[in-house]
């Protein structure tokens, strides 16, 4: 198991901590076994991104891995224009913004300018609808922020064994890890 969080694991664990474990645990290798469609069109949304061909200009940084080691936190960012201070990250359709969504966008802040790299806005933009999201910076929303830091601490304290968990029947039926876990309710 990796000891740093990647970024999907925010989103994961908001869902369910227990998918983390199976995520580490499949997320390397057979994706076909266990992706479902929706995750399939999620990944073509960034396909552009993770062959870096979106722009050839040296001020946009695109599909670049980068590290907050304050919050031991890896991944890559999707667009970044070092120019204007814009961190962009693409959604095929957004119905709304989740706050896995958020944290996700905030962790690739956080990296960046760790990395040097002055962040002075942040969009998260729907591809279906062509349209743009503005997500507050992480100094501007005290409530998500907190938030964001609740979770990295729940994460990096969850213990399969020893955390207390219940499942919820509505997750475990849309759970793509429900013929794996042994505490699904499905
Ligand atoms: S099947 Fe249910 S308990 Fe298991 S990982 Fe999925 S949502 Fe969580």
């Amino acid at each position: 198991m990796e000891s740093y969080i990647t970024l999907s694991f925010l989103n994961d664990f908001i869902f369910c901590p227990r998918s983390i474990y199976f995520h580490q645990l499949y997320g390397g290798f057979a994706e076909a076994v266990y992706k479902q469609t929706p995750q399939y069109k999620g990944t073509a949304a960034h396909e552009t991104i993770d062959e870096q061909t979106y722009s050839t200009s040296a001020h946009i940084l695109q599909g670049m891995e980068v590290f907050s080691e304050q919050y031991n936190i890896c991944g890559k960012i999707d667009i970044f224009d070092i120019k204007t201070g814009r961190l962009t990250e693409r959604k095929r359709a957004i119905k709304t913004i989740y706050d896995g969504y958020v944290f996700q966008v905030y962790a690739q802040c956080f990296a960046l300018r760790e990395m040097g790299y002055a962040v002075s806005e942040i969009v998260i933009h729907d591809l279906v609808h062509n349209k743009n999201y503005p997500i507050l910076l992480p100094e501007q929303d005290e409530k998500m922020f907190t938030k964001f830091q609740q979770l990295i601490e729940d994460i990096d304290s969850f213990d399969m064994e020893t955390t207390a968990f219940t499942p919820e029947k509505a997750k475990c039926t849309t759970c793509i890890y429900n013929q794996l876990c042994d505490a699904s309710l499905c």
